[in-house]
């Protein structure tokens, strides 16, 4: 049995990944600071002996005794990690350095989760590891993109500097129960939406695409890397099935059976207009493969959306 720290470990991954860990036997500390973590979404996790939970920002430096550090904390909705960006920079930078200062004194393991957006707007298609990205540095997605793209490096210098083992895990669009109602990303407004019978918003001409990953299926491969010793990453996890917008729209529509309409809203700026990972590498070292189709993640999804709306 391992004591691992999950941080942001009461937001929507945070949450599924404490649960599988306590599942496995582990002593788990689920660090949050409640920005866009519920206490509902661990409420069920209260009841193990194995749990612990303590209400911390990241930005603060603490002292633990743990063996693995699962390093989540950061808003990850555009709408969320816009409201403050000073904040998310120094979530990303401060935050993780802290944490990596922790791993350093306990050598413990530490796994980043990075995201498909330090590929920024890519121009290489799908994005596999050795692509180095297109981000405007300056754009109002620079406080998360330049931030994690930051928290990268400083892995890889704590890695070769002070031998911290890592692990960096880029992660694509990912879905599933325990998302906020409000949370702001295309999947949950999109149900949100369709279950209320309201207007589905489709930015821009709804043909950009994102490759959607059911919540299960992350977290699975996030442990498999996080115990795997050949690579310290960076390494994509996701689904690499690619929709446009517009048909995540209508397959919503369809499963939920609403009586929404589409209409479309302006395009954020610097919004990516293709994305989906090149998971030869996942593949390779640990045998990953997505198993959850959309349509199969979107109906889970939907009955955890009603339930929270309607019960
Ligand atoms: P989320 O917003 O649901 O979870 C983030 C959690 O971190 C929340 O519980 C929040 O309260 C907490 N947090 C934020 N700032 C903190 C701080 N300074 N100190 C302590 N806790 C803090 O988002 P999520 O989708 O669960 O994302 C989890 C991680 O995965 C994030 O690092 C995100 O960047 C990364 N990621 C997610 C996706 C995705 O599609 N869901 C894609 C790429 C990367
Ligand atoms: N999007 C949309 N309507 C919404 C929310 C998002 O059309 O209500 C679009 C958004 O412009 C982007 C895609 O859906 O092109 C994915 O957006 P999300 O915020 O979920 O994630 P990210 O842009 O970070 O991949």
């Amino acid at each position: 049995m391992k004591t691992i720290l999950v941080t942001g470990g009461a937001g929507f991954i945070g949450s599924h990944l404490c649960e599988a860990l306590l599942k496995q036997g582990h002593y788990v500390i689920c660090l949050d600071n409640f920005f866009t973590g519920r206490k509902e979404n661990i409420k069920h996790l209260m009841d193990f002996d194995n749990f612990e939970l303590i209400r911390h920002d990241i930005i603060d430096p603490i002292k633990l005794e743990v063996d693995e550090i699962y390093n989540l904390a950061c808003p990850a909705s555009p709408v969320h990690y816009q409201y403050n960006p000073i904040k998310t920079i120094k979530t990303s930078i401060l935050g993780t350095m802290n944490m990596l200062g922790l791993a350093k004194r306990v050598k413990a393991k530490i796994l980043q989760a990075s995201t498909s957006e330090v590929y920024g707007d890519p121009l290489v298609h799908p994005q596999p590891e050795s692509y180095r990205g297109n981000v405007n540095p300056i754009g109002p997605r620079a406080c998360y993109d330049e931030g994690k793209r930051a928290a990268e490096t400083l892995c890889f210098d704590y890695h070769r500097q002070h031998k911290v083992d890592i692990r960096v895990v880029r992660i694509f669009n990912t879905y599933g129960p325990n998302m906020q109602i409000n949370d702001g990303r295309v999947v949950s407004n999109f149900i949100v939406q369709a279950l209320k019978n309201e207007d589905i918003t489709v930015y821009g001409d709804g043909k950009q695409t994102r490759s959607f990953c059911y919540v299960s299926d992350l977290v699975r491969g996030m442990i498999d890397f996080m115990n795997q010793e050949q690579h310290p990453g960076p390494i994509n996890l996701g689904n690499d099935g690619e929709f446009t917008i517009l048909e995540l729209a209508e397959k919503v529509i369809q499963l939920t059976h609403s009586k929404s309409k589409i209409t479309f809203k302006p395009l954020p700026e610097d919004d990516p207009l293709q994305r989906k990972p090149d998971l030869s590498l996942a593949r390779k070292l640990i045998n990953y493969e997505p198993k959850i189709k959309l349509e199969e993640g979107l109906i889970k999804t939907i009955e955890y959306f009603k339930k929270r709306l309607y019960a």
